[in-house]
């Protein structure tokens, strides 16, 4: 198999330098489609079916499966935005130096999309029957907390006992067996204008009522136990010399625990339930919307599964934990065994500095074929 895909690298980094050139944030509804485009005629090609799940505002999620397949007992889960904005492709198109490659998107996750579908092109290559055995599910809207796709992954990962989720493997190879969970709410104040100078006593101010919601968010962090609680951007005011009516905050919520969620919603709306500052109006939206993905003995196991088949390829698979969310949280609360991180090697994801690994390609497209074989046999 690894001469089969050698082969292929110049035609796996030309497909990688094509969509990486291709702006896809999440916003980005044009580009994250032309993404999927060049997927769906590449899964077409190969024989195929691809449903498109079409949306108004983002990209539209691709499901992918073979026709021959029945009941498919693994998921497998790649998004296809990216963080960034339009014109970045632009300013720093893909380019490789040294045994790296560069450009928005090329490790989280391009690089993973060209994974999943050499995978396949692998196993059938090979005749193995598993590329039967996996549903596909390419979703638009990952890197915003998957609003339209997360109901859409839950619904297709039922009865399914095996998921794979192609989020980057860390800087050092590991895949991911835990993640924290996630949530994000929105806090705007309502208070009254009014001259500072002139008639201050009539002003009502929205910043300062603001400002004590935000002091008691920040207390809600706890280190040791793998809570925090980030106000990560604000907003209010018109001028400086206007009390200010109006002001806003956006609120990132980690926890490491599945019991910790409930009371942290409950502690966020007790401290937004009532002003401080008397005579101004406070709105909270948001919730938890990804519980934490919990290391537990099925994850183990289809870790041990996976470790096998590196032993078998010379590769030491190891794991590990990590802050940041992903689909896989959604699969793992459901009670399907997960594992994240199955992509190829990359690192400094949402940062100029993005990079892919180009020899873990071929290694982690290896990997990923030969687990789904294993998987399939299981
Ligand atoms: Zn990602």
């Amino acid at each position: 198999m690894r001469q089969y895909l050698m082969e292929k690298q110049n035609e796996m980094l030309e497909l990688l330098e094509r969509m990486v050139n291709i702006d896809s944030g999440s916003y980005i509804k044009e580009g994250v489609d032309e993404i999927g485009a060049i997927l769906m005629k590449e899964y077409r090609d190969m024989g195929f079916a691809v449903q498109e799940v079409k949306q108004e505002e983002y990209g539209n999620h691709l499901i992918i499966q073979h026709p021959l397949a029945k009941n498919p007992k693994t998921i497998i889960i790649a998004h296809m935005d990216t963080v960034f904005p339009v014109g970045t492709a632009e300013n720093r198109p893909f380019h490789i130096k040294d045994n790296r490659a560069y450009g928005p998107g090329v490790i989280d996750m391009k690089a993973s999309q060209v994974a999943v579908l050499y995978a396949m092109k692998a196993l059938i290559k090979f005749h193995s029957k598993a590329y039967q055995d996996v549903l596909i599910v390419l979703n638009s809207d990952e890197e915003i907390g998957s609003p339209t796709s997360k109901e859409l992954i839950e619904n297709k990962a039922v009865g399914k006992k095996y998921a794979l989720v192609m989020e980057p493997a860390r800087k050092d190879g590991s895949v991911v067996t835990s993640r924290r969970g996630k949530g994000h709410y929105t806090i705007s104040v309502k208070g009254r204008a009014a001259h500072s100078g002139i008639e201050p006593e009539k002003g009502r101010s929205a910043i300062e009522e603001l400002a004590y919601k935000i002091i008691r968010l920040h207390d809600l962090t706890d280190h040791e136990k793998g809570i925090s609680v980030n106000v990560g951007l604000i907003e209010g005011g018109s001028s400086v010399n206007t009390v200010s009516d109006t002001a806003m905050a956006e609120v990132d919520i980690r926890i490491s625990e599945r019991e910790q969620a409930k009371p942290m919603e409950e502690k966020i709306e007790s401290i937004c339930a009532s002003t401080d500052v008397k005579g101004t109006e406070i709105h909270l939206e948001g919730k938890m919307n990804r519980l934490p993905m919990e290391k537990n003995a099925q994850t183990t196991s289809l870790l041990h599964m996976i470790e096998d088949v590196g032993v078998e390829m010379g590769l030491k698979v190891k794991d590990t934990a990590t802050g940041g969310g992903s689909d896989a949280s959604f699969t793992a609360a459901m009670g399907v065994a997960t594992i994240d991180g199955m992509g190829p090697v990359g690192g400094n994801a949402h940062s100029e500095a993005e990079y892919l690994e180009i020899p873990s390609l071929i290694e982690r497209i290896e990997l990923l074929a030969k687990t789904i074989n294993k998987l399939s046999e299981e």
